[in-house]
């Protein structure tokens, strides 16, 4: 341990060296010795010692007490007076430099060492206080809080700076004055009580008022809005209150943002789907509460509406564009409706109401459809000044089969779902026919997924045939689907489902790989003579489609001639240049192209001249109708003729009797595929057939 060091005043150069090693026997580090108070003074605030010997009478101009109070001016020393002799004045003017202590001369070393020690701990302690003291003045005038202590009559005692700030009342007359009349306050909602700082009742008990929000009312009249709380507590036996506030302001305007961005459509200000499904559920309740069949007045209507073709306005003319139209969309709409019904955005320019006053559903469709028209007379899009927006309309309801509101929003969205598919602007009411179609629809979906992904899904293949030798040219590949609850599921069913959804794109592409698979291993069997044809839906015609033929071509070791893509007469037509190209990509690598349903879409046949094709199949529609002198007859000889000039084979399909398949022969189409020759046939079929020289149906497989 290091020793305390002591500076020693003292005139009388005899005592202080006595003086001087005395303390060094207790172990003491004498710094420094001075005759004079000047001296001392300048040296002290040099050395800086642990403590300070003074002695009161001095030679000179500043005796004892003077240095001592020049010394504590700046640097907080405990200082010790030894003096021999003392009068009341004297020890009176050295009480208020604060001493640590007095020894009398003479002194004995005993007394001596006691007064240095406590001196030395009670200085000690002092500086530890004033930290703790400073410390704690800091935080409290730091704090964003105001905070007011007050005396057990509510006279203020002290307040921090954030109560002055908030108050708006300056120190000086803020302390002493009554509690009371310094916070006026008011409820912070209309009933709620309004704290009181009156001073309590002496012979009734002090309590603490917990955390409440109040209005205060500040010196400059502004209301602000605050957490006030009053704590009361015991200090050396005198009751004190500490009142503490927060000013709120800003806490309420995060709290109320937080409340808008929670329930409410940020881009149309609209109630959001939570704020939506709890309104329309509390109105629910309250109206299975009455007891009531949810007829007469009950009853109500749920529309929703969507805007259709968003996504075009959102690609032609940019998404502040699209945005204006849902919100313009969504003011048309709510000025439309009766103050007591709700509105909602869902979000993507669909929107929910409720129509409270629509008991009967024949009134929700008049409603629905005068808001339509309005939509639809009054927003032009700008820049297309003769495109208007237009929104379909999906309308429920609400009976007491409903038990939730999600029932009710969920037939709604089939509802729309379903108007938007008939046409654009039109509306449907959901009834409980579209329910089980939908139930099935999401099952079936589903179930198509986990086929896909268990790869369940086989292909059958028909044959096409030459019509006048009946020798087999070609396979169509079409998909078969048997599924271990709902049975053999028609591809006509579940392909508009995956293209729906999107699924069609990994089922083509696995479907696409079976095919060329099964074509190779019939060619390593001997089974050739004949290629593949393969349906392409629209999403697969795409340019990833040559990239992956490419790799299976190679794969399988398949010829491109061995593949056949049948597109529909609507991908075919479509005016894009990218399928125009795709076509060419195609026909470049040695793949053929065949126009599938020929005849029901609007092409000319002229116009087919651009294309890069090979086969035209007559959609079976014409096929089936034909007789020598229907009409179907003449459309189906123009269809051939017009086909053969432009250098395509012509497929039938859908050949069902003999008569028909005489009158293709004669009218000089050079292929078909029916019933009537063969239906599809599975793998193992085919190579039965092909074992025992048998013929498929009429077809007949190429000689090996
Ligand atoms: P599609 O391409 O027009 O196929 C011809 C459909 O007519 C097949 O129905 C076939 O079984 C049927 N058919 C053949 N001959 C006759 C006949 O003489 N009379 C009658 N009434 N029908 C006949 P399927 O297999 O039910 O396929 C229906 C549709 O499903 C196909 O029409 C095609 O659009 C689609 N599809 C089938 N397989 C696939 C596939 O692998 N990929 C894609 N993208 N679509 C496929
Ligand atoms: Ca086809
Ligand atoms: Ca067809």
């Amino acid at each position: 341990m290091t020793k305390n060091t002591i500076f020693v005043v003292e005139d009388e150069v005899i005592v202080a060296r006595d003086i001087q090693s005395r303390l060094q026997k207790m172990d003491y580090e004498v710094v420094g010795t001075a005759a004079r108070g000047e001296d001392a003074v300048e040296r002290v605030l040099d050395l800086r010692p642990d403590l300070v010997m003074m002695d009161i009478n001095l030679r000179g101009e500043m005796d004892g007490i003077d240095a001592a109070t020049n010394i504590r001016a700046e640097y907080d020393v405990p200082i010790i007076f030894c003096t021999a002799y003392s009068n009341k004045e004297t020890l009176a003017r050295a009480k208020i430099t604060v001493p640590y202590g007095y020894v009398l001369k003479p002194f004995d070393n005993r007394e001596l060492e006691i007064t240095i020690e406590i001196a030395l701990y009670e200085h000690q302690i002092n500086v530890e206080l004033e930290i703790a003291r400073e410390r704690l003045i800091a935080t409290v005038s730091n704090i964003d809080d105001g905070v007011v202590t007050a005396d057990r009559q509510g006279k203020v005692l002290l307040a921090n700076a954030a109560a002055i700030r908030i108050l708006g009342i300056a120190e000086e007359s803020l302390l002493g004055s009554d509690l009371d009349s310094t916070f006026t306050l008011g409820a912070f909602t209309e009933g709620d009580e309004v704290v009181t700082l009156e001073v309590p009742d002496p012979s009734s008990e002090i309590v603490d008022q917990a955390v409440t929000r109040q209005y205060l009312t500040s010196s400059d009249a502004a209301r602000v809005p605050i957490e006030i709380g009053v704590s009361w507590f015991k200090l050396r036996q005198e009751q004190l209150q500490v009142v503490t506030f927060r000013d709120i302001t800003q806490r309420l305007s995060q709290e109320e943002q937080l409340v808008r961005s929670a329930f409410y459509d940020s881009l149309t200000k609209l109630p959001n789907r939570q704020l939506f499904f709890d309104r329309v559920t509390s109105r629910m309740i309250s109206s299975d509460a009455g007891g009531d069949q949810m007829q007469g007045k009950d009853a109500f209507t749920v529309v929703l509406f969507g805007i259709d073709r968003l996504s075009v306005i959102k690609q032609g003319l940019g998404i502040e564009a699209s945005d204006t139209v849902i919100v313009e969309v969504g003011q048309i709409i709510s000025a439309a409706l009766n103050p007591q019904d709700t509105i909602s955005h869902f979000g993507g320019g669909t929107f929910a109401v409720v129509l409270y006053e629509a008991g009967e559903v024949g009134l929700g469709v008049v409603i629905a459809n005068d808001i339509q028209a309005e939509i639809e007379r009054s927003l032009i899009l700008a820049g297309e000044s003769s495109v208007s927006v237009v929104v379909s309309a999906g309308i429920v309801q609400y009976s007491a089969q409903y038990t939730s509101v999600d029932e009710l929003i969920r037939d709604g969205e089939t509802a729309l779902q379903k108007a938007k598919q008939e046409a654009a602007g039109s509306f449907v009411v959901f009834n409980s026919v579209m329910y089980e179609e939908a139930k099935k629809f999401v099952y079936v979906r589903s179930a198509l997924q986990e086929a896909i992904l268990e790869d369940e899904l086989v292909c059958c293949y028909q044959p096409i045939v030459d019509l006048e030798s009946l020798e087999i040219k070609s396979f169509e590949a079409l998909v078969r689907w048997n599924h271990k609850e709902l049975g053999e599921v028609p591809p006509s069913e579940f392909i508009p489902m995956a293209e729906q959804s999107g699924l069609i794109l990994p089922l083509g592409d696995q479907l696409l790989e079976q095919v060329c698979r099964q074509l190779a291993a019939f060619q390593d069997k001997g089974l050739k003579g004949f290629n593949f044809a393969v349906n392409i839906s629209a999403q697969q015609f795409n340019a990833d489609l040559p990239v992956r033929l490419d790799k299976l071509i190679s794969q399988t070791a398949l010829a491109p001639s061995d593949i056949t893509l049948e597109i529909t007469e609507r991908i075919a037509m479509a005016a894009v240049e990218s399928n125009f190209q795709l076509m060419e990509a195609f026909r470049e690598r040695g793949h053929k192209i065949s126009v599938d349903d020929f005849g029901t879409g609007y092409s000319s046949l002229a116009y087919l001249k651009r294309f890069p094709l090979d086969t035209l199949k007559i959609d079976q529609a014409f096929v089936r109708e034909l007789a020598l002198d229907s009409d179907d007859f003449v459309i189906t000889k123009a269809i051939i003729d017009l086909g053969h000039s432009l250098g395509l084979k012509i497929i039938a399909e859908g050949i069902e009797t003999e008569d028909q398949l005489l009158i293709l022969r004669q009218l000089g189409c050079n292929l078909g595929q029916g019933y009537h020759i063969q239906k599809a046939c599975t793998v193992d079929e085919i190579l039965a057939a092909s074992a025992s020289n048998a013929s498929l149906g009429k077809a007949l497989l190429p000689v090996k």
